[in-house]
């Protein structure tokens, strides 16, 4: 039987699993799951698993778990990708956001280096544009969230790493990091060549 690939969920759909697999790499616990939302129950699967360990009528169910405190993670959205029509995202399959340019990096990521998502290839020119979802009225977010200049910068050293040959500019509207701490920014077009252009 082929194999099927469906779009990962935690690539952020740049990478694909198959019907079977580990939600993450460092998913706790190890276990897999099956895409029953894909699955076509043929039941090979079942056939083949020598620790009987497929169960299609498993169900989801709740757990009464003592502990002694608990962490709060509430999560976030970010703006859609396809916002700012003008920079293709959504349209362009080489236009990503941050959260998948931190896939990419991770060693664990979709294709194990940084990859054009078009065509497998290296990058040779990498930009940031900065402030694409905050400080933009048009958008009904007038306010600077006050993480993505620095998240910016931090990516933007990792992929000089990764990528020491490509041509990495951050373009942005305001810097105020970087406009406190001009010797950070000498740093960074000094030890890492990143660009810094004032745009927008
Ligand atoms: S039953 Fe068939 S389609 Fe479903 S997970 Fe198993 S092998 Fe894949
Ligand atoms: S100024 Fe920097 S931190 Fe503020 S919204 Fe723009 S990119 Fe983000």
């Amino acid at each position: 039987m082929p194999a099927i690939h469906l779009p990962d969920a935690f690539d952020l759909n740049m990478g694909a699993h198959s019907g079977i697999y580990v939600p993450f790499s460092t998913a706790m616990p190890q276990k897999a799951v099956l895409d029953i939302d894909h699955c076509i129950f043929c039941g090979k699967c079942e056939k083949a698993c020598p620790a009987d360990a497929i169960d299609f009528i498993q169900t989801a169910h709740e757990l009464d778990i003592e502990a002694g405190a608990i962490v709060l993670a509430t999560g976030f959205e970010i703006m859609p990708r396809d916002a700012k029509k003008q920079y293709g995202a959504g349209e362009l399959l080489n236009v990503v956001d941050a959260l998948q340019v931190e896939r990419l990096l991770a060693p664990t990521g979709p294709y194990g280096h940084v990859l054009r998502p078009s065509d497998g290839m290296q990058p040779d020119s990498i930009a940031y544009v900065q402030c694409a979802g905050s400080r933009d009225i048009s958008l009904g977010v007038p306010y600077c969230s006050r993480v993505c200049c620095m998240y910016a910068v931090k990516q933007a050293m990792l992929l000089a790493g990764a990528l020491p040959l490509a041509d990495i500019t951050i373009y942005y509207m305001i810097c105020a990091p970087l406009a406190r701490d001009t010797s950070s920014s000498s740093r960074m077009r000094g030890r890492w060549a990143l660009n810094l252009c004032a745009a927008r």
